[in-house]
């Protein structure tokens, strides 16, 4: 296969984002469906869900391994890392969103809004103010496949932000499946997908300078497949989950090239030591690109 093979170029723009005699690298098969990874620096290491299968895994980035994180892991999804370089995970199982510490203990972020159950978090971002923001879909709860059948307590699929005090509101209300979610460079515009509605749409917020989100526009709806999680580069673009791979927005939301995976890809994130990588876990597959760009 010929490096060129593994990228689609819509707009020229695209190329100068990607390196030439680069391939797409396999770093793992074997997962049954495989989402929410999070590169840790200080561990120079890949956290990322195998969710059917119950488990968190692990690739090493200086030795290439993988294997077992932690199993069982509440059919843990999303991860993300907080300002401290602590891991934040979304738990189907327990309906909760749970940070690791530093000790290795656990600590319940959220797990119920207004008294009543979360239904599934699904994915998550921290911001630099603290602020911890997830969205909770009913995937976990629709199917025991991805966590418990469940009804939902709360009765809407909302986008939450979990404040510094604790405090939890809902800031996205009218989406069918809250997914995948990022902030962009200025943290001025939240991005949502809705993968509950067909195509898939990725949603844009304005916060107004108290942090109040603006009405959603449609930024972007997903041309192939379905959209679920998206990363931000320091240039603004969006680098988004797809049917046929790795779909590359501008600022306007236009596609301009393809990262071609042969797997539905899940989600994706920048990592190594240059944050020039980007980690991409496709249905049972992790794969891994170097970029001419860096993650945020
Ligand atoms: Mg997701």
């Amino acid at each position: 296969m010929r490096y060129t093979d593994w990228f689609e170029i819509v707009d020229p723009a695209f190329k100068s984002l990607i390196l030439p005699n680069v391939h797409v690298d396999l770093l793992y098969t074997g997962g049954r469906w495989l989402e929410g990874p999070v590169y840790v620096p200080a561990a120079r290491h890949l956290l990322f869900s195998d969710i059917p299968n119950n488990r968190v895994m692990r690739y090493d980035d200086v030795a290439g391994t993988v294997a077992a994180f932690e199993a069982p892991s509440n059919f843990a999804n999303g991860h993300t890392l907080d300002r401290e370089g602590r891991v934040i995970s979304c738990e189907h199982l327990t309906r909760s969103v749970t940070r690791r510490e530093h000790d290795g203990s656990q600590t319940v972020l959220a797990d119920r809004f207004n008294g009543r159950r979360l239904n599934s978090p699904n994915d998550v971002i921290a911001d630099s103010k603290g602020n911890v923001w997830f969205t909770d879909p009913t995937y976990g709860i629709s199917t025991p496949y991805e966590g418990s059948l469940a009804d939902s307590e709360v009765g809407y699929r909302n986008v939450y932000r979990l404040n510094c005090n604790g405090q939890l509101d809902a800031v996205v209300t009218d989406l069918q499946q809250p997914n995948g979610l990022a902030l962009s460079r200025n943290e001025q515009t939240l991005f949502v997908v809705d993968s509950g509605v067909q195509p898939a749409r990725l949603m844009a917020y304005k916060l107004d300078p108290e942090a109040n989100l603006q009405a959603g526009r449609l930024f972007s709806e997903c041309s192939h497949g379905m959209y679920d999680g998206l990363r931000v580069d320091s240039a603004g673009h969006i680098w988004t989950s797809a049917g046929d791979g790795v779909h590359c927005l501008d600022h306007d939301g236009r596609l301009i090239g393809k990262i071609l995976i042969p797997e539905t890809v899940s989600n994706v994130c920048f990592g190594g030591l240059g944050r020039n990588r980007l980690y991409v876990t496709a249905t049972r597959c992790l794969y891994a690109v170097y970029l001419n760009v860096t993650g945020l």
